[in-house]
């Protein structure tokens, strides 16, 4: 058909599965099995639907001021978007605008290079090292900007701060974005190195560590030119992003430091005992700071085990992808959705010996 000549085309992102059914152990996008914090439930009882005839403050003004208290910034330096998804879209749109290729691992959060198509930039991916590691050294080539995830996604696996601050120190012409979404659950944030280098941005997002993405909240910190040319962007694509409610969800999250540490450590600590017990199993995996595993078996093929377990309503995440196809990416859940998962896995791997 001629028309379809010029329609832009692209292979999109493909979320995880978001299954409903009663009794599934729900482990493959990375949600936190805790509800929001306390605050949140009582803005959205209180929430004067009325309210919702007018257009939200484009802004967000509620929400960027209290995550500027809670990270000791201006106002003026947050950018918040509908999930970091969005915040990166924009900021891919915003900063990779150069004919030279944006750098990024090979194993990465597998949106980057569909931004890449989808805005038509250039990008080079960089290889991970053997044990899926980050080599800042290869991050010192041409290119028109850099962006990875710290800890990186799918393999949780956190880098320093010197080995973050080395890939910037290298790339001062460029904007390096830091994807902070996971970094809430034992890592050290690049936020610091905002007072060196103006030309870092940070994202963060509520998904995950403040169990909103429901609600879907990203931000990002950064140089308040920076913020400046991310909204200029913002406002000549949709500037009513965030609704009214979520923008006041969003503030009363932030303000309850206690809850969240309270869930983040609980996860953390989860984490840890479900490593001990994968272990056992004969899973190995390069240590996680994110609140997943990605573990593979010495004997059985990742896929199987995938299979198997939603086969028992456990979902986890399996990407058919080079060089990590014979791995399984798993959420931390409650205790108890992981005593499951170890029970069904003790299960699967008993019956498997005698096949
Ligand atoms: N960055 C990374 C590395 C992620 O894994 C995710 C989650 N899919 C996101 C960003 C986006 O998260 P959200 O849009 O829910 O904030």
């Amino acid at each position: 058909m001629k028309w379809e000549e010029n329609v832009r085309k692209v292979v999109p992102y493909v979320p995880g599965e978001q299954p409903n059914r009663p009794d599934m152990v729900k482990l493959n996008t990375n949600e936190c099995p805790y509800p929001p914090a306390p605050g949140v439930e009582k803005v959205m009882r209180e929430f004067d639907y009325s309210k919702l005839r007018l257009y939200p403050d484009t802004q967000a003004t509620a929400l960027a001021e209290a995550l500027a208290e809670y990270y000791g910034v201006k106002k003026e330096q947050v950018f918040v978007g509908v999930g970091s998804d969005d915040v990166l879209a924009m900021s891919f749109l915003t900063f990779f605008n150069s004919d030279r290729p944006i750098l990024f691992p090979d194993i990465t959060y597998s949106f980057y290079d569909v931004w890449a198509e989808l805005f038509k930039i250039p990008y080079k991916t960089i290889p991970l090292s053997e044990d899926f590691r980050i080599v800042p050294e290869d991050y010192k080539v041409e290119n028109g900007g850099v962006i990875f995830p710290n800890p990186n996604a799918p393999t949780g696996i956190l880098e320093s701060l010197d080995h973050i601050e080395e890939i910037i120190k290298a790339n001062q012409d460029v904007v390096v974005i830091v994807d902070e979404a996971y970094i809430d659950f034992g890592g050290e944030s690049a936020l610091p190195l905002l007072e060196k280098y103006e030309n870092v941005l940070v994202v963060q997002t509520f998904s995950k560590s403040r169990a909103m993405a429901g609600s879907r909240i990203g931000f990002a910190i950064g140089n308040e030119k920076l913020i400046s040319y991310l909204n200029d962007a913002k406002f000549s694509f949709n500037s009513y992003t965030m609704d009214s409610l979520t923008i006041q969800l969003g503030a009363a999250a932030v303000k309850d430091d206690e809850y969240f540490k309270e869930i983040t450590g609980k996860v953390v600590k989860t984490r840890e005992w479900t490593k001990e017990e994968l272990k056992k199993l004969g899973f190995s995996f390069e240590d996680s700071k994110s609140n997943f595993i990605f573990a593979t078996h010495k004997e059985r093929k990742a896929e199987d085990i995938f299979n198997y377990l939603k086969s028992k309503d456990i979902f986890v995440r399996y990407f058919k992808k080079p060089r990590i196809d014979n791995y399984l990416r798993i959420s931390i859940g409650t205790d108890k959705e992981m005593e499951i998962l170890i029970r069904e896995l003790t299960a699967y791997l008993k019956g498997a010996e005698n096949d």
